[in-house]
């Protein structure tokens, strides 16, 4: 939401009941695909009278519904992605909540440990794939742009990019077996932090030639494809990559109180009543 990014517990689109239905009003922001999705998923407080975490309730939301208005958002690519949506008295039957009434949180952080994993490590197209296959192939495709500070560069990415598809599959299996931990966390982490400085190294290679952009008109993707498009569109769109499903800093936080038990960040709203805290 717009004021509810890192602290989503903190958001405020309402779901009041109304007999065997709930009224939903409200705003989203950043909402991928929802120009083409026909379903969405919905947190929503059901309750402001309890601390933030606990007034949450998670719904399946039908994007016909009349009250729903979708508006594009463009990115730094040139693309809408992703979409605001306004939410207005939308009315959710309760057969499509998800959970019990108040368990929204749960929901909602298994859901984001799974988001994690899924941009993390999603799948294993094998090694030398996605981002470090575009630019290794550069680099075999063009030896006039080698410097031998590019080549330990990219060494040291190949490197790291293996030990991150290695530990992506373990990390699926793992999954296979139960609920993602906090390890998905990790796995985004890296991926981030690859992609954006892959997609830099590639733009050093091809010097000016990596400043061209094929086409900056507003375009609505069916998906998200790094591949086939220009260094420059790779460049662009990697940068958010460390914002989606979680900030870098957020996943840090994360992995520091969850797998290393260092201590937690101060919390002083929780155990505020939500409707008492500052927005
Ligand atoms: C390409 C893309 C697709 C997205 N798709 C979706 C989607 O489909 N659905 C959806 O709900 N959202 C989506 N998002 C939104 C994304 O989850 C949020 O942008 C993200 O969680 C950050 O929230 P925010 O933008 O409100 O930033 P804020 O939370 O306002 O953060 C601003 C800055 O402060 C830092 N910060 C905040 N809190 C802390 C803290 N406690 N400690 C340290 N630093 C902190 C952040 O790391 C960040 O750098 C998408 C974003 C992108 C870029």
């Amino acid at each position: 939401e717009p004021g509810a990014g890192s602290d989503l517990a903190s958001l405020a689109t309402r779901a009041e009941r109304d007999g065997d239905h709930w009224i939903v009003n409200g705003q989203k922001v950043w909402t991928s695909g929802a120009h083409k999705a026909r379903w969405a998923i919905l947190v929503a407080r059901t309750d402001p009278d309890v601390p933030k975490h606990r007034g949450l309730t998670y719904f399946l939301c039908d994007m016909t519904d009349p009250g729903v208005e979708v508006r594009p958002l463009r990115q730094i690519t040139g693309e809408a992605e992703f979409n605001e949506v306004f939410l207005t008295d939308v009315r959710i039957p309760d057969s499509l909540r998800l959970g019990e009434v108040g368990e929204g949180w749960r929901v909602a952080t298994a859901t984001l440990m799974n988001e994690r994993v899924a941009i993390g490590s999603g799948s294993d197209p094998g090694r030398e794939s996605g981002m470090i296959g575009v630019v290794a192939r550069t680099w075999r495709q063009r030896p006039e742009l080698r410097t031998p500070e590019l080549h330990a560069r990219l060494m040291r990415l190949w490197v790291e990019a293996e030990v991150a598809r290695q530990t992506g599959r373990r990390l699926r299996q793992k999954l296979a077996a139960g609920q993602p931990g906090p390890e998905g966390s990790a796995a985004k982490l890296t991926f981030a932090r690859l992609a954006q400085q892959l997609s830099g190294l590639e733009l050093e290679l091809l010097g000016a030639e990596g400043l061209r952009y094929g086409d900056w008109t507003m375009k609505r993707p069916e998906v998200v494809e790094f591949t086939g498009k220009d260094a420059g569109y790779r460049y662009l769109r990697a940068k958010g990559n460390s914002i989606e499903g979680g900030t870098s800093e957020i996943l840090r936080n994360i992995i520091a109180e969850r797998v290393l038990g260092l201590p937690p960040e101060p919390r002083t709203d929780k155990d505020v009543p939500w409707k008492d805290l500052p927005r």
